[in-house]
């Protein structure tokens, strides 16, 4: 992987849209999820909004789309089979092309091969995948942010996220045959559309559907696992579901679903230490180090409380500055907030 420069010299480089920067970052934009070159005609996006890439293929696995006025994935001698296939997918990604399909095109699947690796660094289908993915997800975000009646209607399942999600997978299912399967869900909240994982041996993932880093996160634990992603269900996800349910009713104060939290054994020393948090209580970063023995991890204790992947239920809200300020929360403040006083709330 190449070296990327210094923030403040990218930052600079797109500014000026420096040409000598070309192929050295992309830069992505969080508030509409596009990434460009640093020569992008468009309107600068504020720095604050921006997050940088070495390549193609990580500002893809993070779940970003190409920018239609600076086609960051074209080069100078792109031949004209790429570009057809790179417009065909952009204008909807949820078709499969099979290596079928690209000889009856007249294009042999193995210099397609060939070129995307060479190109992007991932094959043509894992390209097609990540743009199902990110395109499925932008769906389930957008519904989640309009479709508020439905929240407040109750948790039965609404069609529009099921069909937006399946899309987004649903490659064949022989893909899966060889071993982990880790099931994908959305599990409607008032905190928004949230995105659950579990494999057979518990859940793996709790996540706000808005939270940009969710394709990655699909990414890490396929590795982790050794497992393809995919919509579905099983008896942990369901049983989250229930929990979650009386949760947010405030009937239910502990979750009694099977965790697996793969992880440094600091990491899972501080998560098993949210996890001994009581529910309607904080603890401050400096309390979680002092539990762990090791007053002087402050700043590791809150990496590691900011990597939890199972948000609510690995109770990383419960974690607050030890001046009684709220401190961070990956889902946003707001959140944070809403989490803390519905758990106060029920306790009075
Ligand atoms: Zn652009």
């Amino acid at each position: 992987m190449n070296q990327m420069p210094q923030v403040t010299e990218m930052e600079q480089a797109y500014l000026e849209r420096d040409a000598t920067y070309e192929g050295l970052f992309f830069l992505a934009v969080r508030t509409t999820g596009i990434f460009c070159r640093p020569t992008c005609p468009a309107r600068k996006p504020r720095p604050e909004n921006v997050e940088y890439f070495p390549s193609v293929q990580a500002a893809l696995s993070a779940g970003y789309r190409p920018c239609k006025r600076c086609h960051p994935l074209e080069v100078d001698d792109q031949p004209g089979w790429v570009s057809d296939l790179l417009a065909e997918v952009e204008g909807d990604p949820a078709p499969r092309i099979t290596d079928g399909d690209l000889q009856t095109r007249g294009i042999d699947p193995g210099t397609v091969r060939r070129y995307f690796l060479r190109r992007y660094g991932m094959t043509f289908q894992a390209f097609t995948r990540a743009r199902r993915l990110s395109r499925g997800l932008n769906q389930i975000r957008e519904n989640g942010s309009v479709d508020s009646a439905v929240f407040e209607s109750g948790y039965d399942s609404h069609s529009g996220f099921r069909e937006a999600f399946a899309r987004t997978f649903g490659d064949a299912p022989g893909r899966y045959r060889n071993g982990e399967t880790l099931f994908l869900d959305w599990i409607r909240s008032p905190l928004g559309p949230l995105v659950a994982g579990a494999t057979s041996e518990g859940i793996c993932l709790l996540e706000y559907s808005d939270r940009r880093m969710l394709e990655a996160e699909f990414a890490t634990l396929g590795k982790l696992f050794n497992a393809t992603p995919i919509p579905g269900t099983n008896l942990h996800l369901e049983r989250l579901h229930g929990e979650l349910e009386g949760y947010f009713a405030g009937t239910v104060r502990a979750f009694s679903v099977p965790l697996v939290y793969p992880g440094t054994p600091f990491q899972r020393r501080v998560w098993e230490q949210l996890l001994a948090i009581p529910y309607g209580e904080t603890r401050s970063y400096q309390e979680v180090a002092a539990a762990l023995d090791d007053p002087k991890a402050v700043r590791a204790v809150g990496r590691a409380n900011g990597l939890n992947r199972i948000a609510i239920v690995i109770p990383c809200h419960r974690v607050v500055n030890k001046n009684g300020e709220l401190g961070g929360y990956g889902g946003g403040l707001h959140r944070k907030r809403y989490l803390l006083d519905l758990e106060r709330s029920t306790m009075r």
